[in-house]
């Protein structure tokens, strides 16, 4: 696994959060630090459904917004559901914290400036993508079951219908659980294989004949992103993994699901 430029820590009153060097629009993925609240959930928790205080996530999210630059503002959630739906959004797609959630996608995409996307993970792989010439952009939810139903594939069309181009889109796969913490029985590299058509050197190894194996999740996004057409030099990945940091992020394996959610978010600007 090759981990190309690395990615920047980035702190701004007690908010730490990575930006990736592929990545030209304003962008985030964050950190376990610098929000308010407690316990398991401490502290930057965005997640709304994870049984912290509403006035602690809306502050977390006030926090967020001003570390990146942006206005208070509603942004665009998606109800992820681990399949391959990806939804062209715009200015009405803005949801309130709080209230339901209009649809169900794993990847969201847009040309609206200024508008953030946002997706959530806490292992699973948050893949952020834009195109800067024809200002369009992505956060995608990378877990291993939209990975191997080609997800990326349906984000890079969706984006090409907005004017971008695979060959100038950049990408940038985020702090998610690496190969040294995900063991997985046969059915994820079959997968993966099946996704690859082949092609999928240094994507799991087998664990002894213990009949598991060890993924790398990463590594799968980074060659199929690859194969639909993106330069490698525009490919940047997190060297850090969600499971081995677990103070740094949240690790839905670690903590046996006792956790709160970080973001990947993405403006097109
Ligand atoms: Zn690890």
């Amino acid at each position: 696994m090759e981990f190309s430029k690395p990615f920047a820590e980035i702190s701004y009153k007690g908010i730490v959060y990575m930006t990736a060097p592929t990545i030209p629009f304003k962008h985030c993925f964050t950190t376990r630090w610098g929000g308010v609240s407690e316990e398991h959930l401490a502290s930057l928790n965005l997640g709304e459904n994870r049984g912290d205080k509403e006035e602690n996530v809306r502050e977390n999210y006030r926090r967020i917004l001003e570390a990146l630059g942006l206005p208070e503002q509603n942004l665009c959630f998606t109800r992820q559901v681990h399949k391959n739906e990806v939804r062209i959004v715009k200015d009405e797609d803005r949801r309130e914290l709080y209230t339901p959630f209009a649809y169900e996608a794993d990847g969201i995409v847009s040309n609206v400036e200024g508008l953030p996307l946002i997706c959530f993970t806490a292992d699973c792989i948050p893949v952020l993508l834009c195109d800067p010439d024809a200002k369009v952009a992505g956060a995608i939810h990378c877990g291993w079951r939209s990975t191997v139903s080609d997800i990326l594939y349906a984000a890079v069309e969706k984006m090409t219908e907005l004017g971008a181009a695979a060959s100038n889109i950049r990408a940038a796969i985020g702090p998610g659980i690496d190969m040294c913490c995900y063991e997985t029985d046969a059915e994820i590299p079959q997968a993966i294989e099946k996704l690859l058509d082949g092609d999928s050197e240094g994507t799991f190894f087998a664990v002894g004949d213990t009949g598991k194996y060890m993924v790398d999740l990463k590594e799968t996004n980074r060659k199929r992103l690859l194969q639909i057409g993106l330069k490698s030099e525009n490919i940047s990945v997190s060297d850090e993994c969600t499971c081995c940091n677990c103070d740094k992020y949240w690790s839905h394996r670690q903590t046996k699901g006792e956790r709160g959610s970080q973001a990947a978010i993405i403006v097109v600007s």
